[in-house]
């Protein structure tokens, strides 16, 4: 019961399980076969991880047979950033991976591409990515693989993914898409996108922490060089016992995720939209980056100069609501944001930044909630000693 007095709005960090999911994964844990088996067991379980797979497929508009499961989204990404990437039209190795600046740090990696072959395409001010540099970028390769995500995880920006996707194949080149944070939330259509591979993780969308896929716009596309090799399951691109329950779960959650997208993105937006105003109305200092363009309807990334994210996240913490001073993996160690910084936010109001992420179980009362908490903060900070409210 204390646990439902808190206030969570760190969702692009996680979800919580979606109830489909939940009895999805039940059900899953319950079935004894191997989905490689012949047997009726083992036929259940295929059964299972191929339903998941329809499931998974269609919350992107793509195919059952291009879903590739993975253990997260950090290993699709992995699997997918490889100079070995083969198409039909084109099996000789990618040269170059471009990759806007913002991107997640499993992308930022560059899977198996050498650093010197990795070069960053900068973004704007409000942090979308700068089309005449990719095309410029794009100059300088012969068969390239550029990585832009759909929206990313600490702004909510949304990125201009259909038009990079001209410029890319235009070129030659193929583009994977990092989609997620914006699957469930916003339309996700990978043909829309143009994009040729999208990565996906179930934890954002309501499914369990630790299942993840990439998924293929075309048959074509080939990964002669798996990151796991074995037994040869996903086709052989991505070997290892399925996990089967995770799967399941994945793909009740996508389920569930693609019929309620448009209504929980009202919802959220709704919510979203009363916080910034609120915000605005308590601080008019306070600053929302990536304000002027268009934005997931769940994500506010905001500043108030002088104070300290730190200082936030725990005062929040101690009024029972949890907020987030930047991308989850970075927060603990505190590391600027290179997001911020790519959008030529100065470190002072970088250090300020504070993530509030909405769900599908965001109520107004958790707003307010979070409101006040801030009009108390926000007092505390003008009379000059920060984290009174905690
Ligand atoms: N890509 C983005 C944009 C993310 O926000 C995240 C997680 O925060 C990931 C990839 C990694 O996904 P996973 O947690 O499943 O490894």
């Amino acid at each position: 019961m204390a646990e439902r007095e808190r206030a969570y709005f760190d969702w692009n960090a996680t979800a919580p399980l979606r109830q489909a999911a939940r009895q999805a994964l039940q059900d899953a844990l319950a079935v004894p076969g191997n989905p490689s088996s012949v047997h009726a067991e083992g036929r259940t379980a295929r059964r299972l991880v191929e339903e998941a797979r329809e499931q998974v497929a269609a919350l992107v508009g793509g195919r059952r047979a291009d879903v590739i499961f993975t253990s997260s989204g950090t290993e699709a990404n992995a699997l997918a950033l490889t100079p070995a990437i083969e198409t039909e039209g084109e099996k000789r190795p990618r040269d170059r991976l471009f990759i806007s600046a913002i991107e997640h740090s499993s992308v930022r990696a560059g899977g198996r591409f050498p650093r010197e072959a990795i070069e960053d395409v900068p973004v704007d001010a409000e942090g979308r990515l700068n089309l005449p540099a990719l095309a410029l970028a794009l100059t300088r390769a012969s068969r390239p693989l550029v990585s832009v995500m759909f929206a990313n995880n600490e702004t909510g920006v949304i990125q201009p993914v259909a038009e990079a996707a001209s410029l890319v194949h235009a070129a030659g080149g193929l583009l994977h898409v990092d989609a997620v944070q914006a699957a469930g939330r916003v339309p996700c259509d990978i043909g829309a996108l143009g994009a040729d591979l999208v990565t996906l993780s179930a934890h954002k969308i309501g499914g369990p922490k630790g299942v993840g896929a990439l998924i293929r716009a075309r048959d074509d596309i080939h990964f002669p060089d798996p990151l796991i090799r074995g037994g040869g399951q996903e086709r052989g691109m991505r070997a290892g016992t399925e996990n089967v329950a995770g799967i399941a779960a994945f793909g009740a959650a996508a389920a569930v995720a693609r019929a309620q997208q448009a209504d929980e993105a009202a919802a959220m937006l709704a919510l979203r939209n009363r916080l910034e105003a609120g915000l605005k109305a308590i601080t008019p200092q306070a600053v929302i980056f990536g304000e002027e363009a268009e934005r997931l309807p769940n994500t506010t990334l905001f500043a108030l100069p002088g104070m300290r994210a730190e200082t936030a996240v725990i005062a929040f913490d101690l009024e029972g609501i949890a907020v987030s001073s930047g991308a989850a993996c970075s927060s603990g160690k505190v590391q600027p944001s290179h997001v911020l910084a790519a959008m030529g936010v100065s470190p002072a109001s970088t250090q300020a930044a504070v993530r509030v992420s909405l769900g599908w179980e965001t109520t107004e009362r958790d707003i307010e909630r979070l409101l006040n908490a801030w009009r108390k903060l926000g007092t505390a900070l003008s009379k000059g000693s920060q984290g009174v409210a905690a």
